[in-house]
């Protein structure tokens, strides 16, 4: 049987949105993210984090820095014991300085690359899950893999929401004040979709 997924942005929705995240000292955890991810793992939903990490082709940090990066982000996360079955990284970025990083690719979002390996991986049923993020982006990827989606007024969520047009604006199937009140929803209305 496949699984339900709540796929979760990282910068902005898990951790405080520092721009570019470049050493796990900046790394700051918003408050109750840590309890919201152990909620989606309670609940029987994978955890994964997509993530657009477009520093590495720029330079400003390296892909073996992001692992220790992530390392710190699940030892913050184990404290209360929350933990993510996968995470997924786009390096790239069409205007970065890295060369083997520079390039048109699939799987920066909102492309879907990074979410369909994430399904074979984990067996994971895209139209059961639900992505969570703070940028129109997370939301967009959302409408181009066929979840469901809830947009965090959290990081850059507010900015997001307060520069959208009403076309946008309808997009996302909830609007939460953060990843706390996401996770409230979801669970709240996992049984108009989610089979378990
Ligand atoms: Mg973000």
């Amino acid at each position: 049987m496949k699984r339900a997924a709540v796929f979760l942005d990282r910068d902005g929705t898990i951790n405080e949105e520092v721009g570019y995240l470049r050493e796990p000292g900046a790394l700051i955890l918003i408050d109750g993210s840590s309890e919201a991810v152990r909620r989606i793992n309670e609940a029987g939903f994978s955890a994964v984090l997509v993530t657009n990490q477009s520093g590495i082709a720029r330079g400003y940090f390296t892909e073996a820095m992001l692992e220790v990066i992530h390392a710190r982000l699940c030892a913050a996360l184990a404290e209360v014991g929350a933990c993510l079955d996968g995470i997924y990284v786009c390096p790239h970025h069409l205007e970065g300085s890295v060369a083997a990083y520079t390039r048109k690719c699939d799987c920066r979002k909102p492309q879907t690359a990074l979410v369909k390996q994430a399904a074979r991986d984990l067996n994971i049923e895209l139209s059961d899950s639900y992505m969570v993020g703070d940028h129109f982006k997370d939301i967009e990827l959302a409408r181009n893999s066929g979840m469901r989606s809830v947009l965090v007024l959290t990081g850059h969520g507010q900015e997001e929401w307060d520069r959208a047009d009403a076309v946008m604006r309808s997009w996302p199937d909830y609007v939460a004040a953060n990843l706390s009140g996401a996770v409230d929803w979801i669970l709240a209305n996992r049984n108009r979709s989610a089979r378990q």
